[in-house]
């Protein structure tokens, strides 16, 4: 899942390609991906690219018709991706095919434009066109973003909250940006356990998990930016210390990486690191003491 690196890489990456140019055609072949009906895809068309953004793990794409400013809003989700092309291809998407291209948005002369697919099987990516990208619900109730919050704001958002770390760190309403993969990150660097509940955290906790956040991020941010869109899924993982990493060595200590798996998800984590080397339980673990 693309997280607030990766965004910020494709903003970016579709700015430099895309600014200055004149949206040709949408094509949607998975409808329901779209979210809102008016403005509908139709009115992007003769419309100018702008520019882009990046809210939390939104990419926001700009664009300018006769004075009238509309974005074209995405959140990619689990198995969502934008893909960026050079000359796609003419021929109209066939709607409700077996393509993993939901929607397509040509903006060049040349035939360039991106895809916005989606692999999994639940379909999550969503699209909106919207004036103003804090119409959209889960835009507007987004927390202060992991890059943006202080010290200060994050510390008391810490002291209020009786969530565990990777629960609250994912929650984008508390602090936006930061998915499954970052958390674990975060976590590992701040040698914090992710079943730690955030208001028991004492002042130097809550610096080492700001610096973490911060880091891990920053770090993402230099390697991902400036990438081109294809290649940024194995940048994402090759620079994982722990994510992803069950039974391999920690890079820190050399203990085995751990994973606590749920039903639908699962995480990693350094016991010695992060936990005094405590093994932490997961649903696998519970079954097997019953
Ligand atoms: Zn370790």
């Amino acid at each position: 899942m693309p997280e607030l690196p990766e965004i910020a890489a494709i903003a970016q990456y579709v700015a430099e390609k895309a600014v200055g140019t004149q949206i040709r055609r949408v094509d949607v072949a998975a409808l329901s991906v779209l979210k809102t009906f008016a403005p509908g895809p139709h009115d992007l068309v003769g419309a100018t690219v702008t520019g882009t953004d990046r809210i939390g793990k939104y990419f926001v794409l700009w664009t300018e018709k006769n004075g009238d400013r509309v974005a074209l809003v995405t959140h990619l989700s689990r198995a969502g991706w934008l893909r960026w092309s050079d000359k796609l291809s003419p021929t109209p998407l066939k709607p409700g095919g077996k393509s993993p291209i939901a929607l397509r948005v040509h903006v060049g002369p040349e035939g360039e434009g991106f895809d916005l697919t989606e692999a999994g099987t639940q379909k999550r990516l969503a699209v909106w066109i919207v004036r103003d990208p804090s119409e959209i619900e889960m835009v507007a109730t987004l927390g202060p973003d992991a890059l943006a919050v202080s010290r200060e704001d994050f510390g008391a958002i810490l002291a209020g909250s009786r969530a565990q770390l990777k629960t609250l760190l994912r929650d984008q309403r508390t602090i936006a940006g930061i998915g499954n993969a970052y958390s674990d990150e975060i976590l590992h660097t701040a040698k914090l356990s992710p079943f730690a509940i955030a208001k028991s955290l004492d002042e130097a906790q809550v610096d080492a998990l700001y610096a973490a956040m911060h880091a891990e991020l920053d770090d993402a941010v230099a390697r991902s930016v400036g990438q081109h869109v294809a290649t940024l899924k194995a940048e994402k993982r090759s620079g994982m210390k722990v994510h992803g990493r069950t039974g391999s060595p920690c890079p820190v200590c050399g203990d085995t990486v751990r994973e606590v798996s749920y039903a639908d998800r699962n995480f990693q984590y350094c016991a010695t690191c992060q936990t005094g080397g405590k093994i932490l339980a997961d649903r696998r673990m519970s079954k097997l003491l019953k």
